[in-house]
């Protein structure tokens, strides 16, 4: 799920939510209770690293061309 941070215009505060794509729009409450929020357009981290692939080697040098 995408982590969105918003910016609450009442304190200053900046906070990260994660919510789905589709309320990416929506607006967010500022921990301390406060609704004047905005979304700060940041980079958007889906997923995190990605996974090893997962090739059936076994070996983990023959396919890579070392070999030979
Ligand atoms: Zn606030």
């Amino acid at each position: 799920m995408p982590r969105y941070d918003f910016r609450c215009r009442e304190c200053g505060d900046t906070f990260e939510l994660s919510r789905p794509m589709a309320e990416s729009g929506d607006p967010a409450d500022c921990p301390r209770g406060h609704g004047d929020t905005v979304r700060l357009l940041s980079t958007v981290a889906v997923g995190g690293m990605a996974p090893a692939p997962a090739s059936g080697g076994g070996g983990g040098c023959c396919g890579g061309g070392c070999c030979g």
